[in-house]
């Protein structure tokens, strides 16, 4: 069966055709400037790369464009539309409507959009893209896989704010977190590799990217994790400032005369690593920059690593231990000295890091720590469009 997988944005629409009996990307690329004058890449396999300017007035023709590349003789990988037997969107936001992926109908399309305000840059394109498949693909089913529905399976005690109840109530404010179809795949793939069962373990997960988040993990169910009502709490990010005090954001806008728009542009863009170093936001920069003797990149690599492991050390209390601490997306697979630095102390955890294994499996799913060490450092790298696609199929019963 071939699963093509959408992941829509406002003027954009990533795509990745997956062939299921071998779980292989066949094809896959980008449309952007969607409405403006449309721009396309498109990778398929025994194929040169393609890209083209061509406009797109909206998602449907967006759609319609990848269809064309997919069939195509110069650029396509499979003979017509037809042979695309489902599709999976991502959605970013279910709110407290979905814990797990479902076939779209009209009543699920309904519910997603009863998440717009809780997701409203995310939810409506993301509406649109699972729209403009179902009119130009009628015969494919289609399955939404959300960031949240893993982590519904926190307890009050870790998804409440300590606010006015009626708030959770009304207005549905909680921490919901993100990243959850990424938690999964990771904490699934680190038991197997251990030979374990989910069920016997407690696995914290750190998917350090742009944006990066924490899970724990326990008995297979996500029990914390650190982003909330939205993406921008928890840890420093690449440009996202994670968890301040909130008092901070009517200092700045008194004392600095900003607008909350400002502010909260601020917070999600001109923080984090970037806003710390100066620099960068990227990883690598930082590191560089660090090493030529930049204090402030040394100090934004310091704080980012503290507040990852403080995470961790939270986590491991709230689930009465940690058998495997999982690195995960473009820092936690590929960096090595971040890891390095996130792993220090976690001897106290029974976790001791190998640091030649470190160098030597980076980018590699295995496991980093040395022989002895009672618990588990491991990197195992993500595949959140896998995990769509699979989760589509098991939607389609094929
Ligand atoms: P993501 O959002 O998952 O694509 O991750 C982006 C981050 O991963 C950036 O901060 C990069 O610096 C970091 N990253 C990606 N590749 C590497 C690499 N080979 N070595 C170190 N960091 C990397």
């Amino acid at each position: 069966m071939r699963i093509l997988v959408i992941n829509a944005g406002s003027s954009s629409l990533k795509y990745q055709l997956f062939d299921m009996t071998k779980h292989t990307v066949m094809a896959k690329g980008l449309c952007e400037r969607i409405g403006l004058d449309g721009h396309i890449k498109h990778v398929a396999e025994g194929h040169d790369v393609y890209e083209s300017h061509a406009p797109m007035h909206n998602h449907a023709e967006a759609v319609r464009a990848v269809i064309g590349l997919l069939t195509q003789p110069d650029t396509g990988v499979i003979a017509s539309m037809e042979a695309i037997g489902a599709v999976g969107h991502r959605v970013v936001h279910g709110g407290e409507a979905f814990n797990a992926s479902v076939l779209i109908s009209d009543e699920v399309i309904k519910a997603i959009e009863d998440c717009v305000p809780l997701a409203p840059l995310h939810n409506p394109p993301n509406l649109v893209g699972i729209r403009a498949c179902q009119e130009v693909l009628p015969h494919a089913p289609q399955a939404a896989v959300f960031d949240t529905a893993f982590h519904q399976s926190m307890p009050k005690a870790a998804f409440l704010y300590a606010l006015p109840y009626e708030y959770y109530e009304r207005l549905k404010i909680r921490r919901y977190g993100f990243h959850g179809t990424s938690h999964r795949y990771v904490a699934k793939r680190a038991a197997e590799v251990l030979g374990r069962s989910p069920e016997e373990l407690k696995i914290i997960t750190c998917h350090m990217g742009n944006g990066s988040s924490l899970a724990a993990i326990k008995h297979g169910v996500s029990v914390d994790t650190s982003m909330g009502f939205t993406p921008l709490e928890g840890v420093p990010m690449g440009t996202r400032s994670g968890s301040i005090d909130p008092a901070i954001i009517q200092f700045l806008m008194v004392k600095e005369n900003q607008a909350i728009t400002q502010v909260t542009e601020t917070l999600n863009k001109k923080s984090g690593v970037l806003g710390i170093s100066g620099v960068s936001s990227d990883f690598r920069d930082l590191l560089a920059a660090a090493t030529e003797g930049n204090d402030r990149a040394q100090a934004a690599l310091d704080i980012f690593t503290y507040n990852v492991r403080k995470t961790i050390g939270g986590y491991a209390a709230a689930m009465g231990g940690c058998d495997a601490l999982v690195f995960t997306a473009g820092i936690g697979e590929n960096h090595v000295v971040v890891r390095r630095m996130v792993s220090e102390g976690l001897e106290c955890l029974g976790m001791t890091l190998d640091q030649e294994k470190n160098k030597s499996l980076s980018g590699q799913e295995g496991i980093i720590s040395v022989d002895g060490s009672v618990n588990k450092i491991m990197i195992v790298p993500t595949n959140e469009e896998l995990v769509i696609a699979m989760d589509t199929q098991a939607l389609v019963g094929v």
